[in-house]
């Protein structure tokens, strides 16, 4: 959603040319042949010392790095996992792909995890919250952080959305035991395809390590030698993959002001009618801003200015309410249980009855939102044109 890829150049060619020279494409290892250069190493690096956590794991993607991240912090098979209904289908999948159990709760007008569904969501079998900070912005995480400490249960932040940004500054995606940070195609920092798990425990970080690799240890030079604690699989991350990211992170702060200077234009412009209240930002200093969310009176208006705003060719606008990756309503293969046979749902235990789930505060905030994207090459000229097309429409309406 958030484009990196609108932005490679010399950097990134640099990066990746670095390791076709020396032919070592694999992450660990061929110490004398890689030259020096270890592109997925020095991304997790870079990245934890950006977000000021003490270890970075970086692999294939954030649906494996949230399911490790899961198996890492112990939890699996029949325990139950608290995530929001508006996420990408990949949260949900992770937990299934971990062998727990993924039970909903509201969403709130931040359109992340309402803490009071959550602490209201706790049963027994509850061993983790896993809130989405969707459309670049955070969930009230100080609040989900108390609940989490006083019920006991373990936190695993779903950040991939809101890389940068920062909440009372400290980074989106260090309040918990893990977060995790997905750098797809689509978004701010991309590898290509790649995820990455952050953490302070040195123990879940040679887990999820190990666990990635086949349960390799990475210690020593030999891979014949090397030990495996405990059996994993193959969720590693190639360095040409690394090396798009390392280029596109050292990116990132001025990406980030691109963003926060074209959102704050379009704000400022929609302010002015009075139809719109804002999505909330619990901190809006720390708004990594790749979305503008807001709400309209309700869903009938929403549906027309969506309408409105497509043929007057206003690009990059989401109504979610009807997207079938982001929100619940069109999860039909989750409310079917059309499962691989690897999933085993049947195997889980008491699953929730998920063809009946009943989200009314959340359907009654999606089906009113309207989410914008902040695209990173657009110009000055490009921003006014698009705030003009807006206004044309939101005038004929309200
Ligand atoms: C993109 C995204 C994912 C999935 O990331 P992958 O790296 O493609 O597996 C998961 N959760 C959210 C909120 C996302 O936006």
């Amino acid at each position: 959603q958030m484009p990196g890829f609108e932005i490679f150049g010399d950097e990134e060619r640099k990066e990746v040319q670095d390791v076709l020279e020396t032919g070592v494409l694999f992450r660990y290892g061929f110490d004398a042949a890689r030259k020096g250069h270890w592109k997925a190493r020095t991304f997790e690096e870079e990245l934890a010392k950006r977000l000021g956590v003490k270890r970075c794991h970086l692999c294939s993607s954030v649906t494996s790095a949230l399911s490790i991240a899961l198996t890492s912090c112990g939890i699996g098979a029949g325990d139950e996992v608290i995530i929001p209904p508006f996420t990408f289908v990949a949260t949900m999948e992770a937990v299934l792909l971990a062998g727990a159990i993924p039970v909903f709760a509201e969403i709130d007008d931040t359109l992340c995890l309402d803490p009071g569904a959550v602490r209201n969501a706790i049963t027994k079998r509850t061993k983790a919250v896993l809130p989405v900070h969707m459309c670049g912005s955070m969930a009230r995480i100080d609040e989900l952080v108390a609940v989490c400490a006083s019920n006991g249960i373990t936190l695993i932040e779903d950040a991939c959305q809101a890389l940068g940004a920062t909440f009372h500054g400290k980074a989106v995606g260090t309040f918990g035991r893990v977060g995790c940070f997905s750098f797809d195609p689509v978004k701010t920092v991309t590898c290509g395809e790649g995820g990455a798990l952050v953490t302070d425990e040195e123990e879940l970080y040679r887990s999820a390590d190990a666990y990635s690799d086949h349960g390799h240890d990475h210690v020593g030079n030999d891979r014949g030698l090397e030990g495996h604690p405990i059996l994993g699989s193959n969720y590693r991350i190639s360095e040409l993959n690394a090396a798009v990211g390392l280029a596109q992170l050292r990116k990132l702060d001025s990406m980030l002001e691109r963003q926060r200077k074209h959102k704050k234009q379009l704000k400022d412009a929609l302010s002015q009618c009075p139809a719109i209240r804002f999505r909330t930002i619990p901190d809006e200093t720390g708004d990594s801003a790749t979305f503008l969310s807001f709400f309209l009176p309700d869903e009938e208006k929403t549906r027309a200015v969506v309408k409105g705003l497509g043929e007057a060719g206003v690009d990059g606008v989401f109504y979610w309410y009807d997207n079938n990756w982001h929100y619940i309503r069109k999860w039909e293969h989750l409310k079917g249980m059309k499962t691989a046979a690897t999933l085993a749902a049947d195997k889980l235990g008491d699953l929730p009855d998920y063809a009946n789930l009943q989200l009314p505060q959340s359907d009654g905030i999606i089906s009113r939102t309207i989410s914008m994207l902040i695209k990173l090459s657009w110009t000055e000229q490009d921003v006014s044109e698009r705030i003009e097309k807006m206004n044309g429409v939101l005038n004929k309406f309200f």
